[in-house]
């Protein structure tokens, strides 16, 4: 189902003209406005969901081979060291726009950039608490 007042509904189902890279019946993948690095890519379900928790399964068992697919087409022509495969879920894991999209970002050695967080000392004891609760929840 698409969202009449998503961008990237509209994007994804060429609405909206946009850099595309690759298209088939499910993604659209496009180039990001504002790059982190030449050839920054998102893919985008044509189908909106708002993020990864709330997508169907057909669309997830497709997303991260067409991830690699367009990964590699960019490692390809960009000649780029590495990719980060990036997605965020919610405004406080930096999702600025609530349509599932996944980032593709070329990388360079000594490039400077950062796809980072700060680390933690961790509690073993805490440690076993958390994994026992979060395996009771899945
Ligand atoms: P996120 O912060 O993970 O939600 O990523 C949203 C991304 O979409 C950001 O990197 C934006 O630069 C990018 N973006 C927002 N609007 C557009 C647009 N109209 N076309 C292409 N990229 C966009
Ligand atoms: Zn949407």
């Amino acid at each position: 189902m698409k969202k009449d007042d998503c961008i990237f509904c509209r994007i994804a189902n060429g609405e909206i003209p946009s850099n595309t890279v690759y298209e088939d019946e499910y993604f659209r993948a496009i180039l990001d406005l504002s790059p982190a690095a030449k050839g920054h890519t998102l893919i985008l379900p044509k189908d909106h969901f708002d993020d990864l928790f709330d997508a169907d399964e057909a669309v997830l068992e497709r997303l991260l081979k067409t991830a690699q697919k367009i990964g590699a087409g960019m490692k390809k022509y960009l000649n780029c060291d590495g990719i980060n495969v990036v997605q965020n879920n919610g405004a406080a894991a930096g999702q600025t726009v609530r349509h599932l999209h996944v980032h593709l970002i070329p990388r360079y050695e000594g490039d400077g950039q950062m796809v980072t967080w700060k680390q933690n000392a961790s509690d073993p004891e805490e440690q076993k608490k958390i994994a026992a609760g979060i395996a009771d929840a899945v």
